[in-house]
């Protein structure tokens, strides 16, 4: 398949030719998330920016299989070294649940957030603990290879060891020594041979709640090790495209990297992908740093009621509103406000940039409807192919929406300039750009055509949010009569209001 495709990729540091190793298959792998609190708008920033490259890649004929993971087993609390309580586990045990209940219940919020910014779900989902076997195998083969070790129940990978025959930095450019003297030796890892080696296999402490039998005792896998035996069960020793957020280059992937060419010899990756981070105030948004906002907080139209069982207890306290925000927005306007910059580029979320990300949303898609009607002229004053080969020439280097949408608002302007009589637009030069309409922002970027919608969701949000306050402060006021009427003439248009220490919430019967 001919096309003219670049892709920056990490580990060449430069934009390449994009060469599939068996076109038009295309094998793509983005780490998921892991599955023990609700997935945040940084999280949403990276699947959102893979899911427009899925689009893309399909857009241009090729036949993905793209393999998204749950993590839902091994992701310890210090990721970086390794250490600390599984992160499901101890939601498992703060919660009193089952570790999988916990899975469960986030998969749900995550699959609906995943929806509501029109994310095409993956080709396969794959779950870590479904995938016990694979990765005591591919330990074992590690084991046999010479690049790791047992101590006492647990399996770790000798870095140093791979390290000389292997460049272990190659991801992150970092030279071993480097690597070396900036880790710090941790307690309860005396059993490692080398302070950068890392588990494959961890023996499960008696109050450790997920735990499989292995060769080497009870215990659980590391991290790393599911997305390299899933990758390759799913895509092939190696593969096309790996992609993740770019605070996954130093440890995760470099780990995946190694653990690929410790098994098989061969490098699992042709191109790395690696999407920059969604910040606040300038700051990494993170959930060990607390600054996450979640679509829940931000989002018109989530489904799960604050009763709902699979309501998270964020849910519960919030539903489109967030002290720093003022008002709801659509999840398209969330997805527009993403794509306006690119994705290896860092993205600040403020009200500011919402509040502009939604005008633009709206003045395209307006400019869609204006399209819809508009009237041909005998002449034409404008070059519409070359703007079409101007959206592909974006997108081919290094799916650079940010370009993109800079040439969309210039069909934009066009079409209202023409609706305005003062261009004209021939029948085939509106019929084409329908056809870039139709390509780039449903196909590409996956805006949805719902704007009305959107806009209505908007404003019934605002007005109940009026209503509530009335309703409130003839509560107050000891006005029962009319708090009463509210609540009644509400039930009646389908609309229960709920009172609750926390204030009242509405949801639709
Ligand atoms: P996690 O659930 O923490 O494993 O993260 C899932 C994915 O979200 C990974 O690819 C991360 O790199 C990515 N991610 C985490 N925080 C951010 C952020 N602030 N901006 C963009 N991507 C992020
Ligand atoms: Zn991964």
């Amino acid at each position: 398949m001919e096309n003219h495709l670049f892709i920056y990729n990490t580990l060449s540091r430069k934009k390449e030719a994009f060469k599939p190793l068996n076109p038009p298959f295309v094998g793509l792998y983005v780490c998921g998330p892991t599955l023990y609190s609700d997935v945040h708008i940084g999280n949403c920033r990276t699947f959102t920016s893979f899911d427009i490259i899925y689009r893309y890649l399909l857009h241009l004929g090729y036949k993905v299989r793209y393999v998204r993971n749950i993590t839902d087993v091994g992701h310890l609390e210090d990721e970086v070294a390794g250490v600390g309580e599984d992160r499901i586990g101890k939601q498992a045990r703060l919660k009193k649940l089952e570790p999988m209940e916990i899975v469960q219940r986030y998969a749900f919020g995550f699959r609906e957030v995943m929806s509501l910014l029109n994310l095409l779900p993956p080709s396969i989902e794959p779950t870590a603990s479904g995938h016990i076997p694979e990765q005591i195998e591919m330990t074992q083969k590690i084991i046999e290879q010479g690049f790791a070790y047992v101590k006492e129940g647990n399996v770790y990978f000798d870095v140093e060891k791979f390290a000389k025959a292997n460049n272990y930095g190659i991801l992150s450019g970092r030279a071993l020594d480097d690597q070396l003297n900036n880790t710090r030796e941790l307690e309860g890892q005396e059993e490692k041979k080398g302070r950068l080696d890392f588990a494959l296999w961890k023996k499960a402490k008696p109050e450790h709640l997920m735990r499989w039998n292995s060769p080497w005792g009870e215990g659980f896998p590391g991290w790393h090790i599911e997305c390299s035996a899933m990758s390759q069960k799913y895509l092939g020793e190696t593969f096309d495209i790996h992609g993740g957020g770019m605070d996954l280059i130093p440890t995760h992937h470099t780990n995946e990297i190694a653990q690929s060419m410790g098994c098989c010899g061969a490098a699992p990756v042709r191109y790395w992908v690696h999407t920059n981070m969604l910040t606040l105030n300038g700051q990494k948004m993170s959930r060990s740093l607390g600054n996450v906002f979640l679509p829940v907080e931000l989002f018109t139209g989530m489904k799960l009621a604050a009763d709902s069982p699979s309501a998270t207890p964020s849910q519960a306290k919030l539903d489109g509103k967030h002290p720093l925000f003022e008002k709801a927005y659509n999840p398209m306007v969330v997805r527009f406000f993403m794509m306006q910059t690119h994705y290896a580029s860092t993205l600040d979320f403020s009200n500011e940039a919402l509040q502009a990300a939604e005008k633009g949303f709206f003045r395209l898609m307006e400019s869609y409807k204006t399209l819809e009607k508009l009237q041909a002229s005998a002449t034409s004053s404008a070059n519409i192919k070359k703007i079409e080969e101007d959206c592909y020439a974006a997108m081919n280097d290094d799916f650079n929406t940010s370009i993109l949408l800079a040439h969309l608002f210039e069909c934009a302007r066009i079409i209202n300039s023409a609706n305005d009589k003062k261009e004209a637009l021939t029948q085939t030069d509106i019929e084409l750009l329908k056809k870039i309409y139709r390509h780039f922002i449903i196909d590409v970027l996956g805006l949805k055509r719902e704007e009305e919608s959107g806009k209505s969701a908007g404003a019934l949000n605002s007005v109940m949010h009026l209503l509530l306050d009335i309703r409130n402060k003839a509560k107050e006021n000891k006005d029962y009569a009319t708090s009463d009427q509210i609540r009644d003439h509400l039930a009646k248009s389908g609309i229960q209001v709920k009172d609750s220490k926390e204030g009242a919430s509405w949801s639709i019967n």
